[in-house]
């Protein structure tokens, strides 16, 4: 029946390949103009201290809100912006929305509080980035300390000529680099050679059945016990579970991200949750209303 098997298979292969090439041109197309449209949000997921629990940084993630499409996820319209090019100006956007927000909560809040923000090996490309997040540290007069960069080894794969130079001049600016998707790529290994990082990101591949296998257990013990070894802080990604907690503080995980803690959310309700971390106990008396 192979013969009467392959025109099917073959329909549904060309039903798919249809499928995923027409939602590409939708996406395409909508993006386009989705920034002047202001559909996009900056979100903020925390990190916490894997011992006090306590928020001590958040990731930007980027959210599109397309009246047409509903909400797409990053993971589908980054790789299409990038190709576009169109990830220049939304990495700006985010450069812009996080620091700012990020100047707002320290002054508020805790001038020890940080942000990290992805960057695309794309916006490398650009002579822009460097100036553009020095003048944003400035202009918001940010403790450059309290930024950290999240790259993958794609911007270390990237061939653009300067790549290098570039990511001197943003080790010198003071902020901090975070190795993102630790474990996920080819060569995580030989750039911890190449290029000094301050924070290693495991990733929630490696985190989703530490309570299960054991051999992820030590795959993730040996990461953090390297990475201490390398004078990095390691965070992991996508905690969800109490025993992947206890897991992970047991093997001296310093930071945690991950629904357990909370989802990335907008500023308002990150807001609420700093309400309450940092509430000042009121000294004056409270005073019930029976109305
Ligand atoms: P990433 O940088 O590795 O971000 C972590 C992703 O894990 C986020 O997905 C986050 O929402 C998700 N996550 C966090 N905790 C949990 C958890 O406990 N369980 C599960 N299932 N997921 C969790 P998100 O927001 O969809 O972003 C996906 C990717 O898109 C990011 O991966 C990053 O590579 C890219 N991205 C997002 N925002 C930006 C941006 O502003 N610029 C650039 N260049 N890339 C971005
Ligand atoms: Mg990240
Ligand atoms: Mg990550
Ligand atoms: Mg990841």
């Amino acid at each position: 029946h192979a013969k009467a098997q392959m025109p099917g298979n073959f329909a549904f292969y060309t039903d798919n390949l249809v499928r995923n090439v027409s939602r590409k041109l939708e996406l395409e197309r909508h993006i386009a103009g989705a920034l002047k449209r202001n559909e996009f949000e900056v979100y903020y997921q925390p990190k916490v201290d894997a011992r006090s629990h306590k928020i001590v940084s958040f990731e930007a993630l980027l959210r599109w809100f397309s009246p047409e499409l509903g909400a797409v996820s990053p993971v589908e319209f980054i790789p299409i912006a990038e190709k576009s090019g169109l990830i220049e100006e939304l990495g700006v956007f985010v450069l812009q929305e996080a620091l700012s927000t990020l100047a707002l909560w320290q002054e508020h809040y805790a001038a020890t509080l940080s942000m990290a923000i992805n960057l695309s090996p794309v916006q490398f490309r650009s002579s822009d980035l460097i100036p553009t997040i020095e003048s944003f540290c400035l202009n918001f007069n940010l403790n450059s300390k309290t930024i950290e960069f999240e790259i993958t080894e794609g911007v270390l794969l990237a061939d653009y000529p300067d790549i290098e130079e570039k990511l001197k001049r943003l080790e010198s600016l003071g902020v901090n680099m975070a190795m993102d998707d630790f474990g996920t790529g080819y060569s995580s290994m030989s750039y911890l050679r190449k290029y000094k990082f301050d924070t290693l990101k495991i990733d929630r591949e490696f985190i989703i059945d530490l309570a299960r296998e054991e051999s992820d257990r030590k795959l993730v013990f040996a990461t953090i016990a390297m990475a201490h070894q390398l004078g990095m802080r390691v965070v992991a990604e996508g905690v969800e579970t109490e025993e992947q907690q206890a897991i992970l503080v047991e093997q001296q995980c310093d930071y945690l991200q991950g629904w357990l803690f909370s989802k990335p959310l907008p500023t308002d309700q990150v807001m609420q949750l700093l309400d309450q971390q940092f509430a000042v106990k009121d000294a004056s008396p409270t005073y019930f209303s029976t109305e």
